[in-house]
């Protein structure tokens, strides 16, 4: 028994509103979210940051963004007619960045204006 929140999400321990899922990846809404879409997207297996992931498994790095991608899709946050409104992916990394959850996890955020100042 872990005491990863994300890795008990993953085990069906924990709910989590899943949007997208591969053998590797599971992507779900975050449960506080700061756009419209919010998703975060989380390798299955524990790796506590980018670097640590970077270091282990550098084509599982690639995976989940890939899936960060494909969740922006499916959000219609790409649309190919290069008119797509875009998204934002964000990995927090150690207490500067106000990383929470020492399981990597790529934010994909979308849905409003995310720039600053808001044009
Ligand atoms: P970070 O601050 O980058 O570590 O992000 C952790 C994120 O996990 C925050 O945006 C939280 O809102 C989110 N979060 C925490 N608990 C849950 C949960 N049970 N389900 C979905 N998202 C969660
Ligand atoms: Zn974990």
């Amino acid at each position: 028994m872990t005491d990863c929140l994300f890795c008990r999400m993953v085990a069906g321990e924990i709910p989590a509103d899943v949007v997208h899922e591969t053998d590797r990846v599971l992507a779900f809404r975050d449960i506080n979210p700061q756009a419209p879409t919010h998703v975060l997207v989380i390798p299955k297996e524990h790796h506590p940051t980018i670097g640590a992931l970077v270091g282990a498994d550098a084509g599982l790095l690639g995976d989940v963004v890939a899936a960060a991608h494909a969740v922006a899709g499916q959000e219609g946050l790409v649309t190919g007619d290069g008119a797509e409104p875009g998204y934002r992916l964000v990995a927090n990394t150690g207490p500067q960045a106000g990383q929470t959850v020492h399981h990597v996890h790529l934010h994909v955020l979308g849905g409003r204006d995310l720039t600053w100042p808001p044009g």
